[in-house]
């Protein structure tokens, strides 16, 4: 087995901030041993001079050991490949994660006694649930060193289970470590509170080469076909993957790179925003309504078992209410999944004024798009390097916009009439 960061494409800081905690860690168990004091240092809110307070032996803050950590990146940029390895490193007998030892070898198979995986699966993490993870990550660890909770959707979290766990990262056990991945440090993603006591570890994307190297190595992929959907998905994992192996992905990215060539008036601008809105709110609802289907049928099928005994009321109180959570979840959900459709065609619309921009400029750089760099390369002699450049620049600020909450038909139509204009 190679060593348990082998999997973790393009995130060498990541990784090497990852050794040095569980570095950390492994001398906190050895000073334990020793019988001197024990503890982690919470990451808490920061403030001067903390490490000051540290005592000798123990932990930096900034490079040690703390108790609770958030992997935040993208989608694909590899959240819970990261929180796992690093819990296996936290158990690694020998070294930093070898990934020959049994602490490695049982915490990469799912089986370590002292390692959970919290993976929401359907229905977001309740509070009954929560708490009990959080009772029994307080017991002490059978293996002698860390009790660790992974929670892999941390964004999944209830307003109840939030809190049931803000209590044990506020006041952790001595030996035991949250691990949480979400897409962002958002408040929509993590509460304020929780983001407060952890330690964030940005994961980026990853460089292009790597991503082929996966998609060859573990998904069998043909190397050329590899080479263009990680290029053409900009080192983004899970996206390389689909465009390699799923048909309407490329017909999707087609339709988006087809943009640049329809935009020959006012009319033709507003037809391409309603266009392409309207594919990304297609590509939503195919992405999550099999999911919302399954999970409010699990859902009714484990309220309906509940009879008419005594509470049979107040059981069905709580039903309309469990129902109407999930409604909420689902329609986030959804949300978020159009955000990131959108998202996903601006990034690939990005792209192609980036090959314009880099053709104008002569730079020795491979386009992203190998496929339309023909139309790129004219749209370079057209519009020079500024206004490739002044293009490029509308795409970024249409995301921006919508990251901003502007409505999203709003930011696009601008975007589009820019594009026309330059
Ligand atoms: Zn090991």
């Amino acid at each position: 087995m190679p060593d348990v960061f082998a999997d973790l494409v393009g995130q060498d800081e990541a990784v090497a901030e990852l050794r040095r905690a569980a570095a950390a860690a492994a001398a906190v168990l050895r000073a334990g041993a020793a019988d001197r004091a024990p503890a982690l240092i919470s990451a808490g809110p920061a403030s001067p001079g903390e490490a000051g307070d540290t005592e000798p032996g123990l932990l930096d803050p900034s490079t040690g050991m703390t108790h609770a950590w958030i992997f935040t990146g993208p989608p694909g940029s590899g959240r819970s490949v990261a929180a796992r390895a690093f819990a296996a490193a936290l158990q690694c007998t020998y070294g930093t994660g070898c990934g020959e030892c049994p602490g490695c070898h049982t915490t990469m198979g799912g089986t370590n006694a002292d390692v959970r995986m919290v993976v929401p699966e359907g229905l977001s993490i309740g509070v009954g649930e929560m708490r009990a993870l959080v009772l029994r990550a307080a017991s002490t660890p059978s293996g002698g060193r860390w009790q660790v909770v992974v929670i892999e959707d941390a964004d999944r979290l209830t307003e109840a289970a939030s809190n049931a766990l803000l209590k044990a990262v506020e006041e952790p056990p001595p030996r035991t470590v949250f691990l949480l991945c979400a897409p962002s440090t958002h408040p929509d993603d993590v509460s304020v509170t929780i983001r407060s006591r952890c330690r964030v570890v940005p994961l980026r994307q990853p460089p292009a080469a790597a991503v082929a190297e996966v998609l060859v190595r573990r998904d069998g992929i043909a190397p050329d076909v590899a080479q263009w959907a990680a290029a053409a998905a900009q080192g983004h994992v899970g996206r390389a993957r689909r465009l390699a192996r799923d048909p309407e992905a490329r017909k999707r990215r087609e339709a988006v790179l087809a943009v640049p060539r329809r935009l020959t008036g006012v009319g033709a601008a507003f037809d391409a925003a309603s266009a392409l809105i309207e594919a990304a709110e297609a590509e939503a609802e195919a992405s999550v309504s099999e999911a919302d289907a399954t999970e409010r049928a699990a859902l009714e099928t484990a309220l309906g078992a509940g009879g008419t005994g005594r509470g049979a009321a107040g059981a069905l109180r709580g039903a309309a209410g469990q129902l109407k959570e999930l409604e909420k979840r689902q329609k986030s959900r959804a949300t978020r999944a159009q955000r990131d459709a959108l998202d996903r065609a601006l990034v690939d619309l990005a792209g192609f004024y980036r090959d314009a921009l880099t053709m104008a400029l002569r730079a020795p750089i491979d386009p992203v798009h190998t496929d339309t760099a023909a139309l790129a390369g004219a749209g370079a002699q057209k519009w020079d390097a500024e206004g490739s450049l002044r293009r490029l620049e509308a795409v970024l600020a249409c995301r921006t916009a919508i990251e901003a909450n502007v409505k999203p038909r709003i930011a696009v139509e601008a975007m589009m009439l820019a594009l026309w204009k330059g």
